[in-house]
């Protein structure tokens, strides 16, 4: 096999060495596709998502290559004019004993984001010539001119990292490009949106970030990682980006200003973040983008009233039956509304550009993570909402920024400010 600058960056990624970063060498046209009439602005611009979960049996069982039943893969991201996306090592949050930390499971947590962490490499080498490993703001360009898909590395909770900051510098080495603090329930790093109930959580642990959450931030800067403050507490994601010395994201996050949820940012989440310079990548999950209707939300309170559940730890003292029984039960509720459309989610975008200005704006599926709306079910369908931001007036140069322009843009700031 010749030593490619491919080889050489995967080789980095199962050492830990660290990446060279050298001249692109472009191996295909940028639309291997031959086009019959003019580019639509959808097939001119940068499409870049910044929210893609992969399964544990991805590129074992569920192989990425070919037509899947996922809602992500390299056929459907190419037919869909999807260039570039953030893949996830996504890790569930198990209790954290803050008290006894040793009872703690990271070992277990560390497997999972190995596994995740594995199945990407995986994905690299077995298609060398449609994907491409990206770092930098820069390769991401050069990769979409070269006709391939740019692959991305971002961390979903920062639990796997354990109680001490040891594997930061090697996770960024591998090639990952942002961390986010949490996810659902509190960890070593930080408070959640959402505190897990079933674990006996209260809304807040550490009154926002901890110490070690803190240090975290530091460096995440130092070593050139985005700070990622989707799934985090407001406490905790409004003192991160006052902490951060370089703009911040949100990977995958709606807004409160369209739909009620603890995952949506409000109003001074969104400035904090546009005076930090940062980014909020509206995210397509539909109850984040829609909220139940009266008529929805009234009949969820008959059943839960029939199956005496007065509030949501009912829910989680439910056993298997009863769950089934429960959601057989629901079902009906989500033909009395409309779900969630691809001209809903634009709304949050447009929330979002009236909010913090256009430059702050981007967009991420969470695809096989819950992700996918009326209308965007899969990436083969990412044009629909190209099309919507044409129709709502939006310039090409607006839609380059939302569709991933801003994030390479903030992707650039963090290389800057890396401590060399
Ligand atoms: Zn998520």
């Amino acid at each position: 096999m010749a030593v490619t600058r491919h080889t050489l960056k995967i080789f980095a990624l199962l050492t830990g060495a660290a990446i060279a970063i050298c001249a692109c060498q472009p191996t295909e046209p940028r639309n291997p596709i031959v086009e019959t009439g003019p580019q639509t602005l959808h097939q001119r611009i940068l499409t870049l998502d910044t929210h893609v979960d992969i399964p544990l049996n991805y590129m074992t069982e569920v192989d990425p290559g070919f037509q899947t039943d996922a809602q992500v893969d390299l056929p459907k991201m190419l037919a869909g004019g999807l260039d570039a996306a953030f893949f996830i090592v996504y890790t569930p949050q198990t209790q954290y004993f803050v008290e006894n930390p040793e009872r703690t499971d990271y070992k277990t947590a560390s497997i999972i984001a190995e596994t995740r962490f594995r199945a990407i490499q995986k994905l690299l080498i077995e298609y060398p010539e449609r994907t491409a490993l990206c770092i930098t703001a820069g390769e991401v360009r050069e990769a979409v001119a070269a006709g391939k898909r740019a692959v991305l590395i971002g961390m979903e909770n920062a639990f796997p990292l354990g109680p001490d900051l040891s594997k930061v510098d090697l996770w960024a080495r591998r090639g990952v490009r942002y961390v986010g603090l949490t996810h659902f329930g509190h960890n070593q790093f930080g408070d959640s949106s959402n505190h897990k109930i079933q674990f006996g959580e209260t809304e807040s642990l550490h009154g926002g970030l901890s110490p070690l959450g803190r240090n975290l931030v530091r460096k995440l800067n130092d070593v050139g990682v985005m700070v990622d403050v989707s799934h985090a507490a407001k406490s905790t994601m409004m003192q991160a980006t006052q902490l951060s010395r370089v703009p911040v994201i949100a990977s995958h996050s709606g807004v409160m200003g369209v739909a009620k949820s603890p995952r949506n940012l409000d109003d001074e989440q969104l400035l904090a973040i546009k005076a930090n310079g940062g980014v909020v990548q509206l995210v397509a999950l539909g109850a984040y983008v829609k909220n139940l209707s009266p008529e929805q939300e009234a009949y969820k309170l008959t059943v839960r009233e029939q199956m005496g559940v007065s509030d949501d730890l009912d829910l989680l003292r439910m056993d298997e039956d009863q769950k089934a029984i429960y959601t057989e039960r629901l079902r009906p509720m989500y033909d009395l509304a409309p779900g969630a459309s691809v001209s809903d989610f634009v709304d949050h975008i447009d929330y979002a550009v009236k909010v913090m200005g256009i430059d702050h704006v981007g967009i991420a599926s969470d695809f096989d993570g819950g992700g996918g709306i009326t209308g965007w079910e899969d990436a083969s369908k990412t044009p629909a909402v190209t099309d919507e931001l044409e129709r709502r007036g939006y310039s090409e140069s607006d839609i380059t920024k939302i569709w991933g322009g801003n994030l390479l843009r903030v992707m650039e700031a963090v290389e800057a400010g890396r401590r060399k």
